[in-house]
C-alpha cells in the first residue's frame, strides 16, 4: 500500500462523536473507568450497560488506567465497533508533564487502534472539558502529535477529530492549517 499523506487521512467535524461510524471512536475517560459527564457519560448512555460491564472486567484485571494510558472495550449500541478509553491529565495550573501525559493519549489510542486492525479512529477534545486543559494547548498537542504518528503509520487511513464546542473547532481549525490539513 501507498503511504498516504499524512495530512490527507485528518478530518475535522462539528458534532457528537457517538453518532460516528468508524473502526473506533476514543472516550475520555477518568481513571476508574467508571463513567462521568462529558463525553463519557454520552458515550455511556447511548452505547448501553455493556461498555460499562467490559470496564469494569478491565479494572478487575488491571485496577484502573493511568494518565495517558487508553484501553479498549467493544462499543456496544453504538454505529462504531470499538471505543477506546484514555485518560487525559488533568490541567491544575500545567506543567510540561501535562503536555506529555496528552499526547500519550493519542498515542496509546491509535496504537490501540493499530492493534486491534482499525482503520479510522475518531478523537473528541481530550481534557478540554472538566479536566480544564486550555483549548488553544490542547489542540496543538493532538494535531502535532497525530500528524507525527500518521506519518510513521500507514494503517490508520483516517482520523477524525470531533468538536463537540465551537471554540475547540476553531482552534483545531486553525492548528490543521498550520500542517496543511
Ligand atoms: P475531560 O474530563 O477529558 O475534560 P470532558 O468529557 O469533560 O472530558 O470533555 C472533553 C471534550 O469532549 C470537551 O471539549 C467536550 O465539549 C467534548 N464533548 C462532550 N460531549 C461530547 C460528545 N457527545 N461528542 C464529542 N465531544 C463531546
Amino acid at each position: 500500500m501507498a503511504m498516504n499523506k499524512s495530512t490527507s487521512r485528518i478530518e475535522l467535524i462539528k458534532g457528537d462523536i457517538t453518532k460516528l461510524s468508524v473502526d473506533a471512536i476514543v472516550n475520555a475517560a477518568n481513571s476508574s473507568l467508571l463513567g462521568g459527564g462529558g463525553v463519557d457519560g454520552a458515550i455511556h448512555r447511548a452505547g448501553g450497560p455493556e461498555i460499562l460491564e467490559e470496564c469494569r472486567e478491565i479494572i478487575a484485571r488491571q485496577g484502573g488506567c493511568k494518565t495517558g494510558e487508553a484501553v479498549i472495550t467493544t462499543a456496544g449500541k453504538l454505529p462504531s465497533k470499538f471505543v477506546i478509553h484514555t485518560v487525559g491529565p488533568v490541567w491544575n495550573g500545567g506543567g510540561e508533564d501535562k503536555t506529555e501525559k496528552l499526547s500519550n493519549c493519542y498515542i496509546n489510542s491509535m496504537q490501540l487502534a493499530v492493534m486491534n486492525g482499525c482503520q479510522s479512529i475518531a478523537f473528541p477534545n481530550i481534557s478540554t472539558g472538566v479536566y480544564g486543559y486550555p483549548k488553544f494547548d490542547a489542540a496543538q498537542v493532538a494535531v502535532q502529535t497525530v500528524s507525527k504518528f500518521l506519518s510513521k503509520n500507514d494503517k490508520i487511513e483516517k482520523v477524525i477529530f470531533v468538536c463537540f464546542d465551537e471554540e475547540n473547532y476553531l482552534f483545531m481549525e486553525k492548528e490543521l492549517a498550520g500542517v496543511g490539513v
